[in-house]
């Protein structure tokens, strides 16, 4: 009985005259971050095959697909994380291996932003593509397309002489 009167006595004290945060600034504090953690949308525009699934099984309608001047991979998802719901369908149907090319374990998960929420982009995901990546990508295309050019008016030439 006493020795929980001076536990007791002791707690108060501490309360009263050793002050601390009761809570902790997530800002400057890393939190713990399971491993299935599911946070903010990592997207890989480099990986994406742009097969659009994630979009179609996106339960609340979070995901748009931005279009991209490439004839290959000519969308890719952008996330409207006001109205996720961190299902995490989108990362478990993309078909892209090694790696997801969508994922959110292991993503952002400070999602914390302050002042008032205004500024409805700030929910957004968006993927922001290099214009030296849209311009090596374009080349790429274009040497491909003279190249199967090429290839085919060989062909018909080589057609012509049989
Ligand atoms: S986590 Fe779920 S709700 Fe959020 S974008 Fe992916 S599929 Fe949609
Ligand atoms: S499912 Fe994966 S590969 Fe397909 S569009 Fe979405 S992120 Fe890209």
């Amino acid at each position: 009985m006493i020795f929980q009167l001076i536990a007791k006595v002791f707690r108060v004290s501490k309360a009263l005259f050793i002050k601390s945060p009761a809570t902790q600034d997530v800002r400057t504090h890393v939190m713990h971050q399971a491993e299935r953690y599911r946070g903010e949308h990592r997207i890989d525009y480099e990986t994406c095959i742009g097969c659009d699934a994630c979009d179609k099984i996106c339960p609340t309608h979070a995901i748009t697909m931005k279009h991209l001047p490439f004839k290959k991979q000519n969308i890719v998802p952008e996330v409207n994380l006001s109205v996720c719901i961190f299902c995490g369908l989108c990362e478990d149907v993309c078909p892209t291996k090694p790696e997801k090319s969508i994922i959110l374990s292991g993503g952002r998960y400070d999602m914390l932003s302050g002042g008032w929420h205004e500024d409805q982009n700030q929910f957004w995901v968006h993927v922001d593509i290099p214009q030296s990546y849209i311009d090596s990508r374009l080349e790429e295309e274009e040497a491909a397309r003279v190249k199967k050019e090429l290839a085919a008016k060989k062909k018909a030439a080589q057609g012509e002489k049989e």
